[in-house]
């Protein structure tokens, strides 16, 4: 991966990260307290996946903050199983990924038999 390619990769990651913490920052406006300290969310099932979003964000964010780390490395971008360079293409559609797509495809045909 040349040093151009891993630094458009990160810009991709970055948005990402930036993303997040603008819908997470909306998101407390709206589900916390309001100035008398009422819930804004009264519906338990809404308040629910109201908190499940939050908490999948939470992971995401994580995540990509990982991921920013392992760029940082020598053996980014290098599929954990095969050894071998996953295609710069892929890493700019799922750049958490850690498999390239042969690898990939042969584990989801395994867990489907
Ligand atoms: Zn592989």
């Amino acid at each position: 991966m040349t040093a151009e390619q891993l630094s458009r990769l990160r810009e991709i990651v970055q948005a990402e990260i930036n993303e997040i913490v603008q819908a997470v920052a909306v998101w407390r406006d709206c589900n916390g307290q309001d100035e008398n300290g009422v819930q804004r969310i009264q519906d338990h099932t809404a308040r629910m996946s109201s908190l499940e979003w939050k908490y999948g964000m939470d992971r995401r964010f994580q995540e990509l903050l990982r991921l920013l780390c392992r760029m940082e490395h020598d053996d980014f971008g290098v599929c954990e199983e095969c050894g071998e360079d996953i295609s710069i293409r892929r890493l700019e559609l799922l750049p958490t990924t850690s498999f390239c797509s042969t690898c990939m495809g042969r584990r989801e045909t395994a867990r489907a038999v």
